[in-house]
């Protein structure tokens, strides 16, 4: 497994990939891995020969009161996990290196991104179709795949990749969770034993109230703040906050 950081380099190892017939997989992520970001490895592989995993921690896609200093990083552990599932490259770019030609984004997130995470993080979907849409022209993937975790983004990914005619097949990997249903995020790390406790009852909560009572029933089961709860696209999707840790969760219905 090669850990490339710069696009040059990563440029020459796609290239000579592609002269020899491979299909390139991409997961892109922000790091601090869990099964639940190794699950859509092992689809990159089972669909393609050469995978590639992305870790970048971007900054356009949080607001300046957010969590990106604190966001849990942990290269070295990430590299272990990757390298054990057979990982081909993991591109660990400089912000430099993605942002090279300017922050500005070109491209536009659609429609997706109306309401839900938008009413909340204005600025998040312009972020993440500005990271994506660089790292697709980096690695340059015939598939890439992301986590129905965060439906909304695969949703607004899915209306990028078309609007934008994009050369790249979007795959959806299911949400992983722990033995009580809790889905693995990254962000998880932040909870003490008792907000754990309160997390655990999100997936419960959305799964067996009614849209319209799901939000007094979470605040009941001591969340601090429910953002949403709503139902789009088949799934009832909700962001709620337990302390300074905000979690997102949906379940199809
Ligand atoms: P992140 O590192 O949080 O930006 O996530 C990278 C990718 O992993 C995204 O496509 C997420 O939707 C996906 N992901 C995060 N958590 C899970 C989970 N519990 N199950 C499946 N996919 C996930």
């Amino acid at each position: 497994m090669q850990i490339i950081s710069d696009r040059q380099s990563l440029t020459h190892q796609i290239d000579k990939w592609k002269k020899q017939g491979h299909a390139i997989g991409f997961v892109p992520t922000m790091g601090a891995l869990h099964e639940g970001h190794l699950s859509l490895v092992k689809l990159a592989q089972d669909k393609t020969d050469k995978c590639v995993v992305s870790i970048f921690v971007n900054p356009t896609q949080f607001a300046p009161h957010e969590d990106f200093d604190s966001y849990p990083r942990d290269v070295e552990g990430d590299a272990k996990k990757l390298s054990e599932l057979g990982v081909d490259v993991i591109y660990t770019p400089s912000k430099d290196e993605i942002y090279a030609e300017g922050m500005g984004t070109e491209i536009k997130a659609g429609e997706a991104a109306l309401g839900l995470e938008t009413g909340f993080r204005p600025h998040f979907f312009g972020g993440v179709v500005n990271v994506v849409s660089r790292l697709f022209g980096h690695v340059q993937p015939d598939i890439a795949v992301f986590g129905e975790k965060d439906f909304q983004q695969m949703q607004v990914i899915r209306e990028m990749v078309e609007t934008y005619d994009m050369p790249v097949e979007i795959i959806g990997g299911k949400i992983i969770r722990d033995k009580d249903g809790l889905a693995l995020s990254s962000r998880n790390a932040y909870l003490s034993e008792k907000e754990l406790l309160v997390a655990k009852q999100l997936n419960k909560i959305i799964a067996e109230a009614n849209v319209e009572d799901a939000n007094q029933a979470l605040l009941d089961a001591g969340f601090d703040k429910v953002d949403y709860v709503e139902k789009r696209w088949g799934r009832i999707l909700a962001a709620a906050w337990i302390g300074k840790t905000r979690l997102i969760d949906n379940i199809a219905v």
